[in-house]
């Protein structure tokens, strides 16, 4: 069997997310995504088995070709940067984590319609402002949600962030914080039942709980290091 030690992993995740919310967390509810990227069908499978429903990829086509061959009721999150071609994929979604602009906020809208659906997303933010990470700076949080807003086939459901990559404290609860702000700012520019805080990855998740996140996104401490 692929991944003999997952439902470990799993269970020791869960135990650290539940020590995270005692020590800092707000109370949420927060929900684990097996980030199965580079992985194949079987990573999903065995998150699945061990009762993980919520997998996150980050390249159309790699995840239609998983889509074609995992039968376990899943939830797709698609976490990657996702192109305006690319958006005919988007329907498979259930929450599209990388809204970063107003043109794929429009090209999102244009294939929710076409498919009678109202699509789940969750806006961006790049908080440190790193040059090779997508997401839209703080200040611009406030335009894009309002234009969203505007946009009948689409759902704000929240906000995602990556940190930078570092262990440094300070760095990741600033990058953490700064989310949970944007997050209020997309409350505030017309999405008031927005409530997800997308944030956290294997080297940052506890920090992140501490600071409010509600998925967090796990890849290697689940998998271990991908190739
Ligand atoms: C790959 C990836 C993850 C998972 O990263 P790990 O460090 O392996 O946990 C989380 N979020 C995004 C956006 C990713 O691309």
């Amino acid at each position: 069997m692929a991944f003999p030690d997952l439902g470990l992993r799993v269970r020791d995740v869960q135990d650290r997310i539940d020590a995270a919310q005692m020590r800092g967390g707000r109370g949420q509810t927060v929900r684990l995504i097996a980030v199965t990227k580079t992985h194949g069908p079987d990573a999903v499978n065995a998150a699945a088995a061990c009762g993980v429903a919520d997998v996150g990829e980050n390249k159309v086509q790699e995840v239609l070709d998983k889509m074609q061959v995992v039968a376990a009721a899943v939830r797709w999150h698609f976490i990657g940067h996702l192109q305006r071609n690319k958006t005919k994929a988007a329907p498979h979604f259930a929450l599209i984590h990388s809204l970063d602009s107003m043109r794929l906020a429009d090209a999102l809208q244009a294939a929710a319609a076409q498919h009678d659906r109202v699509q789940d997303v969750l806006v961006q933010v790049n908080v440190a402002g790193e040059e090779q990470k997508s997401g839209v700076a703080p200040a611009e949080v406030e335009a894009l949600a309002a234009h969203i807003a505007g946009l009948p086939s689409l759902r704000v459901t929240g906000v995602m962030c990556m940190a930078p990559y570092t262990d440094d404290e300070v760095t990741l609860r600033h990058a953490f914080s700064g989310a949970r702000a944007a997050l209020g700012t997309v409350r505030a520019a017309g999405h008031g039942e927005a409530h997800e805080l997308s944030m956290g990855m294997s080297n940052d998740y506890e920090v992140a709980v501490e600071e409010g996140a509600t998925l967090v996104r796990l890849g290697t401490v689940l998998f271990g290091a991908r190739n």
